[in-house]
């Protein structure tokens, strides 16, 4: 069987849209499951709208989603003289003539196609004229005008298409510039791309593109077009409905197994598996459990996914994708308590790297804020005593362990005829500022010996401070 090639070829002027991620993903991991190969093609033929910024941003989002490629990055704007070449053929072999209508000439005749009830198009007066080149003429594809072009779409079934639907479209345009439907259709031929998996607002296009590989008599690829990415409301997933971009997902604290993950669901299934690691999508991952109907974007149920990624992800590898998260709020993981301790505590609290990161600030902070809500309730004067008495005990434990900071709880218990919880809380607010956290005994331990009495110590002179 024939090596599978597949591709992605985002066109550079935004963002990189999540549905358009989705369709990188597809191509990446069908062409990883199959080992075969995947290419990376930069649509950039559209000079006005296309930005270096936008093809940066392409990188960092595949790179982030850990999508590598085998060939490429292929730039259309360097591979002019290719389609030059296939053009020369397709005008030699009669399959192309050049157009000199005008714009406004043809603007006419879109017009007068509408108003006699039929689609605006090309009325082929340039057709049989057999014309040279001239400056700012166009070159068209001679299309049929009889027949069908049936779409034999993996996804969707058979898609007939009747050619008298379609007109002599632009192949190049004026400037020397080619179409998306040309470009394409040259590169997947000379990139040796024999499975296309895009998304279904290509559909339309597809006749057009069959049209040319038969012109140059090159075999067909396999085609799949995935319904797009829907919001709640069933419209197009946009900006209305959250964030769309990858990038915007990496820097809210999403793993990005977790968003490949969800990116995936959206549009294939394997049983009703939700989760799955990266691997073991690879070794699943078919077309054939592609989908006909559009996947709805859910930004709950991929935080839901994102947390149980957090879960299931080994503690070192949460460091690096953490570290700029605790950055941000200044905490240098070298200076403080055991970041892996730390991480572990939180990784079944945290739904995303900045959520953990925000819970992490207490374990490293040299001086703790207390919530308001927080201090109102415990920091009072009741909670002196237990305080007191659970800083002279901790004072001369060795080393904490849980078993010797149970002792220390006990104790404090039995002086003060108090329950655990009317110490454990205070004492939480005195290290955390929060009244939720972790285990107490297990924060206690982590923050260690000297910022505990340091923070119990700060905790009790504020509850003195109110009573004087
Ligand atoms: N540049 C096109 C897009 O981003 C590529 C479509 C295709 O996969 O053929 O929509």
């Amino acid at each position: 069987m024939k090596q599978v090639i597949t591709r992605f070829p985002p066109s550079p002027t935004g963002f990189l849209h999540v549905g358009n991620a989705r369709t990188a993903v597809f191509n990446w991991l069908y062409a990883r499951h199959m080992q075969g190969k995947f290419v990376l093609r930069i649509e950039d033929t559209d000079r006005q709208r296309s930005t270096q910024k936008a093809i940066d941003v392409i990188f960092e989002s595949l790179e982030w989603l850990g999508i590598d490629w085998d060939e490429g990055p292929f730039y259309q704007t360097q591979r002019l003289d290719i389609y030059n070449e296939y053009l020369e053929k397709l005008i030699q072999s009669g399959h192309a003539y050049y157009c000199t209508c005008t714009p406004e000439e043809i603007e006419a005749m879109r017009k007068k196609a509408m108003a006699s009830g039929g689609k605006p198009r090309y009325d082929g007066t340039c057709r049989d004229k057999d014309l040279a080149k001239t400056e700012n003429a166009v070159v068209r594809f001679k299309a049929p005008q009889v027949g069908t072009t049936v779409v034999e779409d993996v996804i969707k079934g058979n898609i007939v298409f009747q050619n008298d639907e379609l007109d002599d479209f632009v192949l190049v345009r004026g400037d020397g510039i080619p179409t998306y439907n040309f470009a394409v259709v040259i590169d997947d031929i000379t990139m040796n791309v024999n499975t296309v998996i895009r998304g279904d607002d290509h559909v339309m296009n597809t006749p057009k593109q069959m049209l040319i590989y038969k012109a140059v008599s090159s075999p067909l690829p396999v085609f799949g077009h995935v319904p797009m990415v829907l919001g709640k409301d069933r419209t197009r997933f946009s900006k209305r409905h959250g964030a769309v971009s990858v990038t915007a997902y990496r820097d809210m604290g999403y793993l990005p197994d977790a968003m490949l993950n969800y990116l995936v669901r959206l549009g294939w299934s394997h049983g009703d598996q939700e989760f799955f690691s990266r691997d073991e999508l690879i070794n699943v991952f078919d077309i054939e459990h592609i989908g006909r109907s559009a996947g709805v974007f859910d930004p709950e149920k991929l935080l839901a996914l994102n947390a149980d990624h957090i879960q299931a992800t080994p503690t070192v590898e949460l460091f690096k994708p953490l570290s700029p998260f605790l950055i941000k709020h200044g905490i240098n993981i070298e200076e403080g308590p055991d970041a892996q301790s730390v991480i572990e505590t939180l990784k079944p609290r945290s739904k995303t790297l900045k959520d953990m990161a925000e819970q992490a600030i207490f374990y490293y902070a040299d001086d703790i804020t207390y919530e308001e809500q927080a201090a109102q309730k415990f920091l009072k004067p009741a909670a002196l005593e237990p305080m007191r008495v659970l800083t002279d005990q901790l004072e001369v434990l060795g080393e904490f362990t849980e078993k010797n900071l149970e002792d220390a709880f006990k104790a404090t218990m039995e002086q003060t005829g108090l329950k655990l919880g009317k110490i454990a809380q205070p004492v939480r607010v005195a290290l955390t500022g929060k009244t939720a956290s972790p285990g107490i005994f297990e924060i206690i331990s982590i923050i260690g010996k000297d910022r505990v009495i340091s923070r119990l110590k700060k905790a009790i002179c504020f509850i003195e401070g109110l009573d004087g």
